[in-house]
Protein backbone atom coordinates (compact mmCIF):
# COMPACT_ATOMS: atom_id res chain seq x y z
CA UNK A 1 0.00 0.00 0.00
CA UNK A 2 2.58 2.51 1.16
CA UNK A 3 4.90 1.48 -1.66
CA UNK A 4 1.90 2.15 -4.31
CA UNK A 5 1.63 5.22 -3.01
CA UNK A 6 5.25 6.60 -3.11
CA UNK A 7 5.29 5.29 -6.42
CA UNK A 8 2.54 7.18 -7.89
CA UNK A 9 4.16 10.71 -7.18
CA UNK A 10 5.72 12.07 -10.14
CA UNK A 11 9.54 12.19 -9.77
CA UNK A 12 10.58 15.84 -10.73
CA UNK A 13 13.50 16.07 -13.24
CA UNK A 14 15.17 19.18 -11.98
CA UNK A 15 16.73 20.63 -14.55
CA UNK A 16 19.06 23.51 -12.89
CA UNK A 17 20.60 20.58 -10.62
CA UNK A 18 21.42 18.41 -13.47
CA UNK A 19 23.11 22.14 -15.15
CA UNK A 20 24.56 23.33 -12.26
CA UNK A 21 26.16 19.62 -12.38
CA UNK A 22 26.96 19.96 -15.77
CA UNK A 23 28.65 23.48 -15.02
CA UNK A 24 30.78 22.27 -12.20
CA UNK A 25 32.30 19.06 -14.91
CA UNK A 26 33.06 22.09 -17.31
CA UNK A 27 34.83 24.20 -14.81
CA UNK A 28 37.71 21.04 -14.31
CA UNK A 29 37.66 20.62 -18.14
CA UNK A 30 38.40 24.16 -18.64
CA UNK A 31 41.73 24.67 -16.10
CA UNK A 32 42.53 21.39 -17.54
CA UNK A 33 42.70 23.30 -21.12
CA UNK A 34 44.19 26.16 -19.17
CA UNK A 35 47.34 24.29 -17.82
CA UNK A 36 47.49 23.05 -21.78
CA UNK A 37 48.20 26.57 -22.61
CA UNK A 38 44.76 27.00 -24.14
CA UNK A 39 41.11 28.94 -22.37
CA UNK A 40 38.37 28.22 -24.70
CA UNK A 41 36.38 31.19 -26.25
CA UNK A 42 33.10 31.75 -27.62
CA UNK A 43 32.24 34.25 -30.04
CA UNK A 44 28.70 35.58 -29.69
CA UNK A 45 27.33 37.48 -32.54
CA UNK A 46 23.81 39.43 -31.75
CA UNK A 47 22.46 41.76 -34.48
CA UNK A 48 20.04 44.51 -33.83
CA UNK A 49 18.93 45.05 -29.99
CA UNK A 50 16.18 42.28 -30.07
CA UNK A 51 15.20 42.68 -26.27
CA UNK A 52 14.79 38.77 -25.95
CA UNK A 53 17.81 38.51 -27.41
CA UNK A 54 20.18 40.41 -25.51
CA UNK A 55 18.98 38.91 -22.58
CA UNK A 56 19.61 35.61 -23.93
CA UNK A 57 23.17 36.72 -25.23
CA UNK A 58 23.76 38.37 -21.62
CA UNK A 59 22.78 35.21 -20.03
CA UNK A 60 25.01 33.01 -22.39
CA UNK A 61 28.07 35.65 -22.05
CA UNK A 62 27.74 35.54 -18.36
CA UNK A 63 28.04 32.07 -17.97
CA UNK A 64 30.78 32.27 -19.83
CA UNK A 65 32.72 33.81 -17.59
CA UNK A 66 31.38 31.76 -14.32
CA UNK A 67 33.03 28.99 -15.76
CA UNK A 68 36.79 30.47 -17.08
CA UNK A 69 35.78 30.24 -20.85
CA UNK A 70 36.64 33.11 -22.61
CA UNK A 71 33.69 35.46 -24.14
CA UNK A 72 33.06 37.95 -26.71
CA UNK A 73 30.03 39.89 -27.83
CA UNK A 74 29.71 40.83 -31.22
CA UNK A 75 26.46 43.68 -31.74
CA UNK A 76 26.10 44.67 -35.56
CA UNK A 77 23.16 46.70 -36.07
CA UNK A 78 20.26 45.40 -37.50
CA UNK A 79 20.91 46.92 -40.82
CA UNK A 80 23.96 44.66 -40.96
CA UNK A 81 23.54 42.85 -44.55
CA UNK A 82 24.27 39.35 -44.88
CA UNK A 83 27.87 40.53 -46.71
CA UNK A 84 29.09 42.30 -43.61
CA UNK A 85 27.94 39.60 -41.57
CA UNK A 86 29.90 36.53 -43.90
CA UNK A 87 32.61 38.97 -42.72
CA UNK A 88 32.93 38.89 -39.21
CA UNK A 89 31.92 35.42 -39.27
CA UNK A 90 34.93 34.63 -41.92
CA UNK A 91 37.31 36.99 -39.27
CA UNK A 92 36.05 34.84 -36.99
CA UNK A 93 36.54 31.15 -38.29
CA UNK A 94 40.17 32.74 -38.74
CA UNK A 95 40.83 33.40 -35.04
CA UNK A 96 42.83 30.52 -33.06
CA UNK A 97 41.47 31.79 -29.54
CA UNK A 98 38.32 31.24 -30.73
CA UNK A 99 36.40 27.98 -30.31
CA UNK A 100 33.04 28.37 -30.80
CA UNK A 101 30.56 30.82 -33.02
CA UNK A 102 26.97 31.57 -31.96
CA UNK A 103 24.65 33.64 -34.08
CA UNK A 104 21.68 34.15 -31.83
CA UNK A 105 17.94 33.63 -33.97
CA UNK A 106 16.51 35.04 -34.75
CA UNK A 107 18.31 37.34 -37.51
CA UNK A 108 16.38 40.49 -38.95
CA UNK A 109 14.24 39.44 -42.51
CA UNK A 110 16.89 40.50 -44.89
CA UNK A 111 19.56 38.55 -44.04
CA UNK A 112 20.35 35.28 -45.37
CA UNK A 113 20.33 32.66 -42.55
CA UNK A 114 21.31 29.44 -43.50
CA UNK A 115 24.00 30.67 -45.71
CA UNK A 116 24.91 33.07 -43.00
CA UNK A 117 24.98 29.58 -40.08
CA UNK A 118 26.68 27.46 -43.11
CA UNK A 119 29.97 30.16 -42.91
CA UNK A 120 30.60 28.56 -39.81
CA UNK A 121 33.33 26.69 -39.59
CA UNK A 122 31.57 23.36 -38.69
CA UNK A 123 34.43 22.63 -36.25
CA UNK A 124 33.19 26.13 -34.46
CA UNK A 125 29.42 25.28 -34.80
CA UNK A 126 28.77 25.58 -31.17
CA UNK A 127 25.03 25.29 -31.77
CA UNK A 128 24.83 22.18 -34.05
CA UNK A 129 23.36 23.89 -36.65
CA UNK A 130 25.20 23.28 -39.94
CA UNK A 131 25.13 20.49 -41.98
CA UNK A 132 28.37 18.58 -41.77
CA UNK A 133 27.68 18.48 -37.87
CA UNK A 134 23.79 17.91 -38.41
CA UNK A 135 24.92 14.82 -41.22
CA UNK A 136 27.70 13.54 -38.51
CA UNK A 137 24.76 13.77 -36.04
CA UNK A 138 22.27 11.19 -38.60
CA UNK A 139 25.54 8.70 -39.04
CA UNK A 140 25.55 8.40 -35.75
CA UNK A 141 29.15 9.94 -34.88
CA UNK A 142 30.26 8.70 -31.22
CA UNK A 143 28.54 11.70 -28.77
CA UNK A 144 31.51 12.91 -27.57
CA UNK A 145 32.94 13.73 -31.04
CA UNK A 146 29.77 15.99 -32.23
CA UNK A 147 28.64 19.20 -31.93
CA UNK A 148 25.24 18.88 -31.26
CA UNK A 149 22.20 21.11 -30.73
CA UNK A 150 22.11 22.10 -27.55
CA UNK A 151 18.12 21.73 -26.55
CA UNK A 152 18.33 18.22 -27.68
CA UNK A 153 21.23 17.19 -26.12
CA UNK A 154 20.20 18.74 -22.95
CA UNK A 155 17.18 16.63 -23.31
CA UNK A 156 19.62 13.34 -23.67
CA UNK A 157 21.55 14.62 -20.68
CA UNK A 158 18.55 15.10 -18.52
CA UNK A 159 17.15 11.54 -19.29
CA UNK A 160 21.19 9.81 -18.73
CA UNK A 161 21.84 11.78 -15.42
CA UNK A 162 18.08 10.92 -14.28
CA UNK A 163 18.80 6.81 -14.97
CA UNK A 164 15.82 7.05 -16.97
CA UNK A 165 16.68 4.39 -19.90
CA UNK A 166 16.29 4.48 -23.52
CA UNK A 167 17.54 1.65 -24.94
CA UNK A 168 14.89 -0.44 -26.23
CA UNK A 169 11.78 2.32 -25.23
CA UNK A 170 9.38 3.80 -27.38
CA UNK A 171 9.67 7.73 -27.44
CA UNK A 172 7.23 10.28 -29.35
CA UNK A 173 8.67 12.78 -30.34
CA UNK A 174 6.00 15.89 -31.03
CA UNK A 175 7.52 18.45 -33.37
CA UNK A 176 10.17 18.31 -35.79
CA UNK A 177 11.86 21.45 -35.94
CA UNK A 178 15.39 21.70 -37.04
CA UNK A 179 16.79 22.78 -33.89
CA UNK A 180 15.01 20.89 -31.46
CA UNK A 181 11.98 18.12 -32.74
CA UNK A 182 15.03 16.14 -35.72
CA UNK A 183 17.96 16.07 -33.84
CA UNK A 184 16.36 14.50 -30.73
CA UNK A 185 14.60 11.96 -32.63
CA UNK A 186 17.59 11.24 -33.88
CA UNK A 187 19.37 11.17 -31.39
CA UNK A 188 16.87 8.62 -29.40
CA UNK A 189 17.46 6.58 -32.31
CA UNK A 190 21.07 6.75 -31.62
CA UNK A 191 20.75 5.54 -28.44
CA UNK A 192 18.39 2.64 -29.53
CA UNK A 193 15.23 4.05 -28.83
CA UNK A 194 11.91 3.22 -30.97
CA UNK A 195 11.02 6.59 -31.90
CA UNK A 196 7.78 8.17 -33.53
CA UNK A 197 7.85 11.93 -34.68
CA UNK A 198 4.77 13.49 -34.73
CA UNK A 199 3.79 16.84 -36.42
CA UNK A 200 1.05 19.48 -37.03
CA UNK A 201 -0.27 16.68 -39.74
CA UNK A 202 -0.05 14.15 -37.57
CA UNK A 203 -3.27 11.72 -37.72
CA UNK A 204 -4.74 10.57 -34.64
CA UNK A 205 -1.70 12.14 -32.80
CA UNK A 206 -3.63 11.25 -28.96
CA UNK A 207 -3.32 7.01 -29.68
CA UNK A 208 0.28 7.64 -30.57
CA UNK A 209 1.47 9.79 -27.34
CA UNK A 210 -0.15 7.40 -25.46
CA UNK A 211 2.37 4.55 -26.37
CA UNK A 212 5.45 6.43 -25.61
CA UNK A 213 7.56 5.60 -22.22
CA UNK A 214 9.31 8.75 -23.08
CA UNK A 215 7.14 11.39 -24.52
CA UNK A 216 8.45 14.82 -25.68
CA UNK A 217 6.80 17.90 -26.50
CA UNK A 218 8.47 20.55 -28.63
CA UNK A 219 5.65 21.94 -30.36
CA UNK A 220 5.06 26.34 -28.60
CA UNK A 221 1.38 26.02 -28.05
CA UNK A 222 0.72 26.23 -24.42
CA UNK A 223 -0.93 23.39 -22.26
CA UNK A 224 -1.20 21.04 -25.52
CA UNK A 225 -0.05 17.35 -24.29
CA UNK A 226 -3.19 16.85 -22.33
CA UNK A 227 -3.85 14.07 -19.40
CA UNK A 228 -5.54 11.64 -21.63
CA UNK A 229 -2.37 12.09 -24.11
CA UNK A 230 -0.23 10.58 -21.95
CA UNK A 231 0.33 6.74 -20.66
CA UNK A 232 0.06 6.20 -17.06
CA UNK A 233 4.08 6.13 -15.63
CA UNK A 234 5.59 7.46 -19.04
CA UNK A 235 8.48 10.42 -18.68
CA UNK A 236 7.39 13.46 -20.40
CA UNK A 237 9.84 16.12 -21.34
CA UNK A 238 8.13 19.66 -21.61
CA UNK A 239 10.43 21.47 -24.03
CA UNK A 240 7.94 24.29 -24.32
CA UNK A 241 8.09 28.01 -23.51
CA UNK A 242 5.07 30.05 -23.42
CA UNK A 243 4.33 33.56 -21.54
CA UNK A 244 0.37 33.41 -20.18
CA UNK A 245 -0.40 36.88 -19.43
CA UNK A 246 -4.01 36.27 -19.21
CA UNK A 247 -6.14 35.63 -15.72
CA UNK A 248 -8.43 33.29 -17.86
CA UNK A 249 -5.47 30.87 -18.98
CA UNK A 250 -3.84 30.96 -15.51
CA UNK A 251 -6.91 29.42 -14.13
CA UNK A 252 -7.14 27.14 -17.28
CA UNK A 253 -3.41 25.92 -16.39
CA UNK A 254 -2.60 26.66 -12.37
CA UNK A 255 -6.44 26.28 -11.00
CA UNK A 256 -5.70 26.48 -7.09
CA UNK A 257 -1.65 27.06 -7.69
CA UNK A 258 -1.43 29.68 -5.07
CA UNK A 259 2.26 30.06 -5.55
CA UNK A 260 1.90 30.03 -9.46
CA UNK A 261 -1.09 32.82 -8.81
CA UNK A 262 1.24 35.11 -6.31
CA UNK A 263 3.98 34.90 -9.13
CA UNK A 264 1.31 36.11 -11.58
CA UNK A 265 0.01 38.98 -9.58
CA UNK A 266 4.00 40.29 -8.90
CA UNK A 267 4.70 39.77 -12.79
CA UNK A 268 2.05 40.23 -14.37
CA UNK A 269 2.87 36.85 -16.28
CA UNK A 270 4.01 33.17 -15.95
CA UNK A 271 5.35 30.38 -17.83
CA UNK A 272 3.75 27.25 -18.58
CA UNK A 273 5.20 24.38 -20.97
CA UNK A 274 3.81 22.71 -23.91
CA UNK A 275 2.41 20.11 -21.36
CA UNK A 276 -0.77 21.12 -19.50
CA UNK A 277 0.22 20.85 -16.00
CA UNK A 278 -2.36 18.21 -14.98
CA UNK A 279 -0.74 16.01 -17.49
CA UNK A 280 2.53 15.72 -15.72
CA UNK A 281 0.69 13.73 -12.68
CA UNK A 282 0.13 11.02 -14.97
CA UNK A 283 3.54 10.57 -15.50
CA UNK A 284 6.24 8.69 -13.50
CA UNK A 285 8.73 11.26 -14.02
CA UNK A 286 8.52 14.83 -15.72
CA UNK A 287 10.76 17.92 -16.32
CA UNK A 288 8.66 21.19 -14.98
CA UNK A 289 8.35 24.86 -16.69
CA UNK A 290 10.29 26.54 -15.72
CA UNK A 291 13.56 24.67 -14.20
CA UNK A 292 13.31 21.83 -16.73
CA UNK A 293 14.90 21.54 -20.56
CA UNK A 294 15.27 25.37 -20.57
CA UNK A 295 17.91 25.50 -17.42
CA UNK A 296 20.19 22.70 -19.64
CA UNK A 297 20.53 24.89 -22.94
CA UNK A 298 22.90 27.00 -21.62
CA UNK A 299 24.88 24.51 -20.26
CA UNK A 300 25.40 22.38 -23.39
CA UNK A 301 26.29 25.75 -25.43
CA UNK A 302 29.23 25.79 -23.14
CA UNK A 303 29.71 21.86 -22.92
CA UNK A 304 30.02 22.33 -26.83
CA UNK A 305 32.44 25.47 -26.45
CA UNK A 306 35.16 23.20 -24.49
CA UNK A 307 34.21 20.15 -26.74
CA UNK A 308 34.98 22.46 -29.59
CA UNK A 309 38.01 23.84 -27.99
CA UNK A 310 39.00 19.69 -27.24
CA UNK A 311 38.56 18.78 -30.61
CA UNK A 312 40.21 21.10 -32.73
CA UNK A 313 43.70 21.13 -30.14
CA UNK A 314 42.74 16.85 -30.29
P1 LIG B 1 8.84 25.27 -34.10
O1 LIG B 1 7.73 26.27 -34.20
O2 LIG B 1 10.01 25.39 -35.00
O3 LIG B 1 8.23 23.82 -34.31
C1 LIG B 1 7.03 23.44 -33.72
C2 LIG B 1 6.69 22.05 -34.16
O4 LIG B 1 5.46 21.68 -33.53
C3 LIG B 1 6.52 21.89 -35.65
O5 LIG B 1 7.33 20.84 -36.12
C4 LIG B 1 5.04 21.55 -35.84
O6 LIG B 1 4.83 20.57 -36.85
C5 LIG B 1 4.66 21.01 -34.47
N1 LIG B 1 3.27 21.28 -34.21
C6 LIG B 1 2.64 22.49 -34.27
N2 LIG B 1 1.32 22.32 -34.03
C7 LIG B 1 1.13 21.01 -33.80
C8 LIG B 1 -0.01 20.23 -33.52
N3 LIG B 1 -1.21 20.77 -33.38
N4 LIG B 1 0.15 18.91 -33.35
C9 LIG B 1 1.36 18.34 -33.46
N5 LIG B 1 2.49 19.03 -33.73
C10 LIG B 1 2.36 20.35 -33.92
O7 LIG B 1 9.26 25.26 -32.57
P2 LIG B 1 10.64 24.84 -31.83
O8 LIG B 1 11.69 25.83 -32.15
O9 LIG B 1 10.93 23.39 -32.03
O10 LIG B 1 10.20 25.08 -30.32
C11 LIG B 1 9.15 24.34 -29.74
C12 LIG B 1 8.93 24.83 -28.32
O11 LIG B 1 10.13 24.61 -27.59
C13 LIG B 1 8.65 26.34 -28.19
O12 LIG B 1 7.76 26.52 -27.11
C14 LIG B 1 9.99 26.93 -27.85
O13 LIG B 1 9.86 28.12 -27.09
C15 LIG B 1 10.58 25.83 -27.03
N6 LIG B 1 12.05 25.81 -27.03
C16 LIG B 1 12.64 25.69 -25.84
C17 LIG B 1 14.02 25.63 -25.77
C18 LIG B 1 14.64 25.49 -24.42
O14 LIG B 1 15.79 25.86 -24.23
N7 LIG B 1 13.92 24.89 -23.48
C19 LIG B 1 14.79 25.68 -26.91
C20 LIG B 1 14.16 25.75 -28.16
C21 LIG B 1 12.76 25.81 -28.19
Amino acid sequence: MCSTLISSVPRILDGIAIAAQIKSELVERVNSARTRGHVPGLAVILVGEAPASQIYVRSKVKTCGELGIYSELHTPPATATTDELLELVASLNARDEIDGILIQLPLPKHVDTTRLLEAIAPQKDVDGFHPINAGRLLNGSPVEKVLAPCTPAGIMEVLHRSDIAVRGKRAVVIGRSNIVGKPLAVMLVNASATVTVCHSQTKDLEAITREADILIAAIGRPGFVTPEMVRSGATVIDVGINRIVTAEDLERFFPGDEARHASFAKRGSTLVGDVHPAAFAVSAAYTPVPGGVGALTIAMLMANTVKAAELRRG
